[in-house]
């Protein structure tokens, strides 16, 4: 027997025309460098997306079509949030922070129709401008005042000016594509995640539940993970679902910009990845003038939050770490570590212990880790095995890329490529990673790129990259290279850098190149960087 409740679709539509209607004198901003933040209300920015919708359409864009952004987070980048999708179009968010060849190979392979770039980030187009086949039109907004709008570009602000409104949107449906993000692989090209309304819709209101990140009118949240890595934790949507305050840490944020905004406009909400948290406390350490204790909650994950720093935070400082656990495919959000009501009679370590685990599923989300041999291992504590996920808001494909397949399970499981255990309470310890990637400073090294890349080198017989811990990215990787016997003692770290610098993003480049005999093989022959890890446990990479 089937139940009696409405088929209503579940739209970014919905949020925005009821957050239209009822927040309308509510705020969002963004700062602009040297001039503060530039503030307007959720009135205005309603007119200037049905205006910037009404814009793409008359470029010729319809349902379906991907509208990439190239930017910094901002109030303009919240605008395409929802501008493309409530028009059925597909927000593709681009990291800014990806080599040319990445970002050609992205772009071209997302078939983005225009592009919606930070003029101060134009500099990083404008070379692989001529290699984007599908990109009809770029659109640049002025993220400062001094700005200036490229020949053959389009002025966003004018484009936004001159557009009538649009008035009504078209039906969609909830499983439309509204989003899109590519995510490194551990080999081969990024791969693109889609997200559809709904699985934004739901994600939304998982992420506003109390016990996740409880968001609500009364927040004031800044945006400093960045706009393009999964939707900004898709915090920008619930900001608009819940009419919270919303600010956009603009161009290029520094630990100091983000401690100003905490402390001049009493941030209740800021997430980031641990890196961040760690240098913004070398600051507040420096500087006691400054009280960031408005911050009720730092969703804080992308890499293992450190127990250490989720203690000073709470005793020193008085803001509330929730570690969290998640990624791209999953839009982003899995786990969040918040410790029972029963376990408040603990001891203090031991409650700390509890926080500093990824914590438990959130709802909405089924969970299992399973061993090699493909056996579902029980939450003891101490068994081990890959997480596996499913729900309403995980991935079931990755886009146009049929060999993603194989990070699905037959029974329609998606492989994390995290290890873990889980204790009988259900909260995840994230023990190790089997996908070959490094993750500096919260986004992502491909080591087998860099491999290859310096096994190009003329020089060279073979090269492993492995991630060794650091204390302010987390990790940074090692280049472990295995000269070829007639350049022994005759190849440099200055030839491998040097041959590696046109081929990859800068920040790719391994802190540390050192010279091995032979990488460690597999009984099947492939490389065997567990041995490799081992060896350079302790290993400190030069300052
Ligand atoms: P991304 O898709 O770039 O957001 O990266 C997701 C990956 O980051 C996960 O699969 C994990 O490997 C890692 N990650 C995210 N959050 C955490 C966390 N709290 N602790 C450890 N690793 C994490």
């Amino acid at each position: 027997m089937k139940g009696l409740i409405m088929d209503y679709p579940l739209t970014l539509t919905q949020f925005f025309e009821r957050a239209r209607k009822i927040f309308h004198r509510k705020t969002m901003a963004t700062r602009v460098p040297g001039e503060g933040l530039q503030r307007y209300t959720y009135a205005d920015y309603a007119d200037r997306v049905c205006r910037l919708s009404a814009a793409l359409n008359r470029l010729g864009l319809k349902k379906g079509d991907r509208v990439g952004t190239f930017a910094w987070n901002s109030h303009r980048h919240m605008e395409v949030y929802f501008a493309a999708p409530l028009m059925g179009m597909v927000l593709h968010t681009v990291n800014i922070r990806l080599s040319a060849q990445d970002l050609t190979y992205i772009i071209n392979h997302a078939e983005d129709r225009v592009l919606i770039v930070d003029a101060s980030l134009w500099h990083l187009l404008e070379p692989i401008r001529k290699d984007l086949k599908s990109v009809k039109h770029v659109i640049v907004m002025r993220d400062s005042s001094t700005a200036e709008i490229p020949a053959g570009a389009l002025d966003y602000e004018a484009l936004v000016a001159d557009a009538k409104p649009v008035e009504t949107w078209p039906k969609l449906d909830e499983t439309d594509a509204a989003g899109m993000c590519y995510t490194s692989g551990t080999t081969g090209h990024p791969k693109g995640v889609l997200y559809t309304h709904r699985g934004i819709y739901l994600h939304c209101f998982g992420s506003s539940t109390v016990d996740v990140f409880g968001l609500c009118e009364r927040d004031v949240i800044l945006h400093i993970v960045p706009m393009f890595h999964a939707n900004a934790w898709c915090v920008p949507f619930a900001g608009v679902m819940n009419g919270s305050t919303q600010i956009f840490g603009g161009p290029n944020p520094q630990p100091r910009d983000i401690i100003e905004i905490v402390h001049n406009e009493r941030v209740t909400v800021v997430g980031a990845v641990p890196t961040v948290w760690i240098a913004i406390q070398a600051i507040l350490e420096k500087e006691p003038q400054w009280d960031i204790s408005s911050i009720r909650c730092i969703p804080i994950g992308g890499s293992a939050a450190p127990k250490s720093l989720i203690k000073l935070f709470d005793k020193k400082y008085g803001a509330y770490m929730l570690h969290a656990w998640g990624m791209t495919e999953m839009s982003p959000l899995g786990t969040v570590c918040r410790p029972r009501s029963y376990t408040d009679s603990l001891p203090e370590e031991e409650r700390y212990n509890i926080r500093a685990k990824q914590g438990a599923i959130v709802a909405g989300v089924d969970m299992r880790i399973v061993d090699e041999g493909g056996t579902v291992q029980p939450w003891d504590g101490k068994s081990v095995g890959e997480i596996q996920v499913r729900g309403p808001w995980v991935t079931s494909g990755y886009y146009n890329n049929p060999a993603g397949a194989a990070q699905f399970t037959k029974d329609g499981w998606f492989r994390t490529g995290d290890v873990a255990s889980i204790d009988s309470e259900g909260y995840v310890q994230i023990t190790d990673r089997t996908k070959d990637l490094i993750k500096s400073g919260g986004e992502w090294i491909s080591s087998v790129d860099m491999e290859t890349a310096i096994m190009d080198h003329p020089k060279v017989l073979e090269a492993a990259v492995i991630a060794v811990p650091h204390e302010r990215w987390q990790e940074r990787p090692l280049a472990c290279v295995v000269p070829k016997p007639e350049f022994k003692d005759r190849l440099t770290e200055k030839d491998i850098l040097d041959h590696l610098t046109p081929r990859v993003a800068k920040w790719w480049l391994p802190d540390e190149v050192v010279f091995i005999d032979a990488v460690p093989k597999t009984s099947v022959g492939k490389f065997d960087k567990k041995v490799l890890r081992e060896r350079f446990k302790g290993w400190k990479p030069k300052a």
